[in-house]
């Protein structure tokens, strides 16, 4: 494979840019390369500067559950773009897609956009805190809410890819008002959130943790954490940045039948552009500045290219059975990659699977929490990695992401990567017997 051009742009971008990337993960340090720079992208397929064609499993980290450039998002975002880019007014596009919202997920009457997921979560945290007068904010090891400093404590996604306990830049007077608990766990989280001497505003959660490599929630988990927290009054917080519009179009709440209190948007719903949104009941989202005291503001937030990108999508996701047609296409192909791992490396990988979200770990599993995820081979998911990339296939750079099923991937195409993925796991397989 020719990688002239992406290694003599990476070169460059690391004099300009930390890392030469823009977000971290995005170094492919993990899996020991260089990341390719993409020229452009199209339905399934995502093409490099050197003129190399990918089947694109990462999708943009979500985002494109329609798949790149679809003709709908984009005729959306030319039609509006001939009006302005940004007016620091309201404009009509926002009360659309707070519509659609409102209307899709069903614990959410009122919504606020923002330009990313991290907003909504740091926004939703204060909101919370500002509301129930309470400090502290219980989140669970291994999500990823976010790059605010309340969060990264025992965090998922860059954070353990990299292998930082925290960061540095957070104080300790901001962390010691976290407490992060093992995913899964529901004695700790009883004992936790009856603990009096903890004054706990809110518990936030990936319903379905993503970010970690993807993990179920067990069953009878979120039923309890909504129970404890309704019954002592702690806003419960579903981090929906990556199940919203993905589980099912009303998120991980419609798709598991538990309701949040708060909910945060982001990815799929801005269409590719950025995009993020908290919102919640009534009764705490009017609160907000300029109905309440908790301030919260955005000088391009409701912007109108995104909020229209973001309307063409959800209008594509609200066909009939299109989740029905994601989770088929999604069940049969992981039924495929685990037969094919059980083949070649037996006992030796865990697939977790909800939804269009899978993750094909390097341990024996379970797979349950933060412990059992960092049990994986992250070597092994490496040479994988850059078997797989050699071969087209463009997997998440980290064993703790997930591969994402979109609606423009074909049938051929999902034979395609299994083929390839039945070639990268022999030479694994072949790999270890010779050492
Ligand atoms: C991606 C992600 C975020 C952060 O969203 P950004 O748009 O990257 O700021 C927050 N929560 C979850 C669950 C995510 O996956």
């Amino acid at each position: 494979m020719k990688t002239d051009l992406s290694h003599t742009l990476f070169v460059k971008a690391q004099q300009l840019i930390p890392g030469g990337v823009n977000s971290p993960v995005r170094a492919c340090k993990s899996v020991g390369c260089e990341p390719l720079f993409v020229k452009r992208a199209a339905g399934s397929k995502i093409h490099d500067v050197d003129g190399n064609e990918f089947l694109d499993f990462v999708c943009s980290w979500g985002p494109m559950i329609l798949g790149h450039n679809h003709p709908a998002v984009v005729a959306a975002i030319e039609k509006t773009l001939q009006d302005g880019t940004s007016f620091g007014a309201p404009c009509p596009l926002e009360i659309e897609l707070a519509e659609l919202v409102i209307k899709a997920l069903p614990s959410v009457e009122k919504v606020r956009f923002v330009s990313s997921g991290t907003e909504a979560t740091m926004s939703a945290i204060r909101l919370a805190r500002g509301y129930t007068g309470r400090k502290v904010v219980v989140k669970f090891d291994g999500c990823y809410h976010g790059h605010a400093d309340s969060f990264l404590v025992k965090a998922g996604s860059g954070v353990i890819t990299l292998g930082i306990p925290g960061s540095p830049g957070v104080p300790e007077d901001i962390v010691r008002n976290t407490v992060s608990i093992p995913y899964n766990n529901q004695e700790i989280l009883e004992k936790t959130l009856r603990d009096e001497k903890l004054d706990i505003a809110c518990v936030i959660i990936e319903p379905v943790a993503g970010n970690m490599g993807v993990v179920a929630p067990r069953p009878g988990f979120l039923q309890k954490l909504r129970s404890l927290t309704t019954e002592l009054g702690i806003v419960l917080i579903f981090d929906e940045v990556i199940t919203g519009l993905r589980l099912a179009l009303g998120g991980a709440q419609e798709y598991f039948g538990v309701m949040p209190d708060l909910t945060c948007l982001g990815k799929i719903i801005g269409g590719g552009l950025p995009v993020g949104a908290y919102g919640g009941k009534k009764e705490i989202m009017d609160n907000i500045a300029p109905d309440g005291p908790v301030y919260q503001a955005g000088t391009l937030s409701g912007n109108p290219l995104a909020m229209a990108a973001g309307v063409a999508t959800m209008q594509q996701l609200s066909k009939l059975d299109f989740y029905d047609d994601l989770e088929k296409k999604a069940a049969t192909f992981a039924d495929k990659l685990a037969e094919i791992a059980e083949k070649y490396l037996p006992g030796q990988t865990t697939l977790n699977r909800v939804g269009s979200m899978m993750t094909t770990f390097f341990t024996p599993g379970p797979v349950t929490d933060f412990e059992s995820a960092m049990a994986a081979d992250t070597e092994k998911y490496g040479a994988h990695f850059r078997q797989m990339l050699s071969q087209g296939v463009w997997l998440a750079p980290s064993q703790f992401e997930a591969a994402f099923i979109s609606a423009a991937q074909s049938q051929a195409d999902l034979d395609l990567a299994l083929d390839k993925t039945e070639w990268s796991f022999k030479k694994l397989a072949q790999e270890q017997k010779s050492r």
